[in-house]
């Protein structure tokens, strides 16, 4: 009962959570589903009303162009309604293509404004599947609901309809189609019980299967895939899944089949128990034989309406409950609190206060006590070892997570209470697994379109493309990588880099960040960019990580991260009086940089 009215819930919410966006715009979408409901609900009519007067004509001798005009009623009259509800049934589904389209935009922007640290988390991922494929495919969309609630309401007016009728000449076939609404009913909940159920399983192989068939075979996974022979791992990978998933499906066909042999036992009562009904009458001479075949029909009519009905409201139920899957997702909780302060221009200043912090769903802290201050104009040099925290670091900088405990302050108020949109603003990070699209290199650049050149041109100049981007005949308009434009170019680790670098310049942030910028350049390339540092960054913040210290040099303060702690803080050569780490992994890279 409590599931019931849960169900319920959803249908109320995900109706209100719909149509209004639909009804806005598609207003001819309803037009059209209004006319064929009600072509589909006459449609039966036609012959139902018209065929009595035929066969007790033909019985009784009457003229035979009076019989011809009934027959061709009932031959034409049918099918120009069927024909017309066509039509405005086409008509509908170019508007589920609009619709789908529509939707799956609207998900895609919500899923790339998702906070950060949902995209690491499992639930949050299900849940993108789950909206997903609960609205293309097992709802079919707002196409697919409203198909079934036009349908419905059809099916209402056909059975009020066929109830006059039945009321008029034969009243106890509501009896029979009262025990079959009943035992329809119950197997229909049933079936859709075994479905949904079934459904929630399947979110997270459908999820891995996007995986393993979609993103991993992805060229970009071709080389490792290929160089250390890992098709076979793949392929098996998939095939414990599919065991798994069908195992799913073989589940649910073998809890259904009951349920369908039921239904087909209670189609065979209902036939003989009209048939014997409507015999018994015309026997007594209660009833004509045109009648006769006019409640047949008229018992099939509603039986069939009754049966639609039923299923019409149980698929509504289903399909909403599927399509709420994608309102749970444009209404996923925040996992970051967000303020509205708004963010002063002017120099900044940022301070970690005691921050400790553990990535969602795991037990280690990444981070412990971090304590550091940022000044406007500051050059940081952030160094430690693989693993000690240094990313996680700018990732708590950038707000991409908040801290487990302790504060982050920009100039004294806690970072949380400023407008996300606005604190990220401070910020052009150079991550290191940083992404180019297979747009042009103007739209890498500017990540917008319009992006005016002449802005563009001294940016690739001051990141070291100038000569590359000579040697492209279309320029700032030559595409990345082959998906759109078979001319696209395959830039080197390297070119990468830089024009990564470049968009972090584009961006006119107060802070830059670099996160081992120099990892994928080879040593003249290094040397260039170090080079470059002040041209690039200038007079604005920037915190520089890199495990290279010869970067270290040309920067204002050094942080040396050790286990998750700023383990030593100050300039070069204070940090080379310490004697501490920092001294140490000096002499031992020194020899490379003399
Ligand atoms: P560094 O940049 O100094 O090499 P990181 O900040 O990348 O170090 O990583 C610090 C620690 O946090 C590592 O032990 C790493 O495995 C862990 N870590 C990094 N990212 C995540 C994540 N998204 N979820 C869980 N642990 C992570």
């Amino acid at each position: 009962m409590k599931s019931e009215k849960g169900a319920m819930k959803k249908v109320r919410e995900t109706l209100a959570f719909f149509y209004p966006q639909v009804w806005k715009q598609y207003k001819g979408y309803f037009a059209a589903g209004v006319g064929k409901l009600l072509l589909d609900a006459a449609q039966p009519f036609v012959s139902m009303l018209v065929l009595p007067f035929l066969i007790d004509g033909l019985i009784n001798g009457e003229k035979v162009s009076r019989l011809l005009m009934y027959a061709m009623i009932i031959a034409l009259g049918g099918s120009l309604l069927s024909l017309a509800g066509s039509v405005l049934g086409v008509i509908m589904e170019k508007y589920d293509e609009k619709f789908q389209n529509y939707f799956s935009q609207q998900l895609s922007r919500r899923v790339m404004e998702l906070d950060f640290q949902l995209t690491e988390d499992k639930k949050a991922l299900d849940q993108v599947e789950a909206a997903r494929t609960g609205m293309q495919w097992y709802s079919g969309g707002v196409h697919g609901i409203s198909q079934q609630f036009f349908g419905l309401i059809s099916s209402l007016l056909t059975m009020g309809g066929v109830v006059v009728l039945v009321a008029i000449h034969a009243p106890l076939l509501f009896v029979v189609a009262a025990v079959l609404v009943l035992v329809n009913a119950i197997i229909n909940h049933k079936t859709n019980k075994i479905e949904v159920e079934q459904y929630a399983k399947l979110s997270k192989f459908n999820r891995i299967f996007s995986y393993l068939g979609w993103e991993i075979v992805d060229f970009r996974y071709g080389k490792d895939i290929r160089l250390y022979d890992a098709q076979d791992m793949l392929t098996e990978k998939w095939n414990v899944y599919t065991d798994e998933s069908l195992k799913n499906w073989e589940e649910n066909a073998d809890r259904r089949l009951p349920l369908h042999l039921a239904a087909n036992g209670v189609n065979i009562i209902r036939i003989l128990a009209i048939y014997f009904y409507l015999g018994v009458r015309v026997i007594l001479g209660k009833i004509s034989i045109g009648i006769f075949s006019q409640m047949c029909d008229a018992g099939t009519t509603l039986n069939r309406s009754v049966e639609r009905m039923i299923w019409q409201m149980q698929d509504i139920i289903k399909r909403t409950n599927y399509a709420y899957e994608y309102i749970k997702l444009m209404q996923y909780p925040v996992a970051l609190k967000k303020g509205d302060r708004h963010v002063e221009e002017g120099p900044h200043t940022i301070e970690f206060r005691n921050v400790d912090f553990t990535y969602p769903n795991t037990d280690v802290q990444v981070l412990h006590n971090v304590c550091l201050t940022l000044h406007a104009g500051e050059h940081l040099s952030v160094v430690g070892l693989n693993g000690a925290g240094k990313t996680t670091f700018v990732k708590l900088l950038c707000r991409l997570y908040d801290p487990t405990a302790g504060e982050i302050l920009l100039d004294g108020v806690n970072i949380s209470q400023y407008d996300y949109k606005e604190y990220m603003q401070l910020f052009a990070p150079v991550f290191q697994d940083f992404k180019l699209f297979a747009f042009s290199m103007a739209e890498n650049i500017a990540l917008q379109d319009n992006a005016e050149k002449k802005v563009l041109l001294p940016l690739v100049k001051q990141v070291g493309l100038e000569e590359k981007l000579s040697s492209m005949e279309k320029g700032l308009d030559t595409m990345l990588f082959k998906f759109y434009d078979e001319d696209g170019i395959e830039p080197s680790g390297g070119e990468q880099q830089k024009l990564a670098i470049a968009r972090a310049l584009y961006k006119k942030a107060p802070v830059v960040i670099l996160d081992e910028p120099t990892a994928a350049l080879d040593p003249v390339a290094e040397y260039d960019i170090y080079r470059q540092f002040e041209a690039l960054v200038g007079g604005k913040t920037a915190v520089y990580i890199s495990h290279r210290l010869s970067s270290c040099k040309f920067c204002d303060r050094i942080a040396v991260f050790g286990e998750g702690q700023v383990a030593e803080y100050g300039t070069h050569d204070e940090l080379l009086r310490q004697g501490g780490i920092y001294a140490e992994m000096f002499a031992a890279q020194a020899q490379y940089y003399r």
